[in-house]
């Protein structure tokens, strides 16, 4: 595989790096590196996504017929790294990630033309509510009931660990429509309002003190059948479609960055007479680390290419979850292992943008500890490693 650049990706880097430069607030850096958890807050989210429609910037990834920027696999992965590099916002992936892919697959004519402009312009920001108490692995065993009424659906039961519900004006679920059959056949895909009357959203606060996920609670919410994506009862495929994007989103860039984050925390950190970056055993976890995240990107190309031919993600998408995940969280104990005691000060206030508090202990470590413990939950969110590891063996081994 090529991937050195042509003189115009040269120059398209060049025109990338101009507009970041014009357009990233020092606000927005800040929140981005001091982000203690795995989505952004909706505050700045939603400005830089603003920012990036404006540009007709906000979805690399959609075909450029519904609105995408028609960039080629290079430019794409041009646009990952020097916005990770930037401290750009990383945008949370529910509407552009996983909603719009998934309508552009799934969804009829009339939905692709009242959501997509929707979700580009970010007056539609979607939360996800496919897990319930009882049903996340298992998700086919989910049973939030759908009891059809005419041309509606009344809706009851719960949703669980549903990330941002919070702060969105919109859900894509899946409900039990039906369970005469086996537990696939009788799901259904919806779309509806977080503000329909008997919807509750109750936060769950992490142990790192930040409130991420939430449940959400349906007490006879009514929802027009118009709202279904794909047929009734078949929201199962739908489904699958979905996850297949939401698990190849991860990219290397994030990693990259947190990777030279790390290597320069570990630069200010003393260490007999030289610093611990140069300490023997450190220095090899580093190039260990390094040497994974090159082997990750490759997987990346992979799907990129594929998702280039139009093609889906497919099983690269599980295990490049999984690699993505396990390494994520061993950059963060390796922050956490440089830190030392200076790890567990808890300085929330500090992190905040505009503060004037002065940092106990390296301010690029502020965040190191939330963000140690909050992505333990990335190789369980989107489906848990041992989950992508049946997939893989499944559809790679054939086993
Ligand atoms: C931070 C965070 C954010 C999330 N955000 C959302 C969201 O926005 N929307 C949403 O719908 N869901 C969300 N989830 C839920 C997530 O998808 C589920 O937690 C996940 O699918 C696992 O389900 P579970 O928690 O019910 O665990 P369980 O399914 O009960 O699994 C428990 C353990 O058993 C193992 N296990 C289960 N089945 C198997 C098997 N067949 N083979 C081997 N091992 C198995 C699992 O790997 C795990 O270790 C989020 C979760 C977290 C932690």
């Amino acid at each position: 595989m090529n991937i050195s650049f042509s003189p115009e990706h040269e120059k398209f880097r060049d025109e990338v790096r101009t507009f970041l430069d014009e357009s990233l607030t020092d606000d927005l850096r800040t929140a981005q590196r001091m982000c203690p958890g795995l989505f952004l807050d909706y505050e700045h989210n939603i400005a830089w996504h603003k920012i990036l429609h404006r540009k007709g910037w906000v979805a690399p990834a959609w075909p450029k017929e519904y609105g995408g920027t028609g960039w080629d696999l290079m430019q794409r992965y041009i646009w990952s790294i020097e916005t990770a590099e930037a401290d750009a916002p990383d945008l949370a992936p529910m509407s552009l990630g996983m909603c719009g892919p998934m309508l552009i697959g799934c969804g009829s004519e009339a939905q692709k033309k009242e959501l997509l402009p929707r979700i580009l312009s970010g007056e539609d920001y979607y939360c996800q509510g496919y897990s319930e108490p009882g049903s996340g692995s298992d998700l086919a065993s989910l049973k939030l009931k759908a009891t059809s009424d005419g041309d509606d659906y009344i809706l009851n039961g719960s949703k669980i660990w549903t990330s941002h519900a919070h702060y969105a004006n919109r859900m894509f679920l899946l409900v039990r429509s039906d369970d005469s059959d086996k537990p696939q056949d009788g799901i259904t895909f919806l779309l509806l309002d977080m503000d329909s009357p008997g919807i509750k959203v109750e936060p769950i606060v992490f142990a790192s003190g930040t409130h991420e996920v939430n449940q959400v609670f349906f007490e006879n919410v009514r929802v027009a059948k118009s709202n279904i994506v794909g047929k009734e009862h078949k929201g199962w495929t739908v489904a699958k479609y979905l996850l297949e994007f939401e698990r190849g989103s991860g990219g290397t860039a994030s990693r990259k960055i947190a990777l030279r984050r790390l290597r320069s925390l570990a630069r200010e950190i003393p260490w007999q007479g030289s610093n611990l970056s140069a300490e023997g055993d450190f220095a090899y976890k580093l190039d260990e680390v390094e040497v994974k995240l090159e082997a990750i990107q490759f997987t990346e190309f992979r799907i990129m290419a594929a998702l280039s031919k139009g093609q889906n993600p497919g099983p690269e998408s599980s295990i490049m979850k999984t690699l993505g995940a396990d390494l994520g969280q061993y950059i963060t104990e390796l922050a956490t292992e440089a830190l030392g005691y200076y790890a567990t000060v808890h300085q929330p206030e500090a992190r905040t943008v505009g503060n004037n508090h002065t940092a106990i202990g390296p301010e690029s470590g502020l965040a190191t500890f939330s963000q140690y413990f909050n992505l333990r939950s990335s190789s369980i969110a989107g489906g848990s490693n041992e989950v992508q590891r049946n997939i893989m063996a499944k559809l790679v081994l054939g086993l």
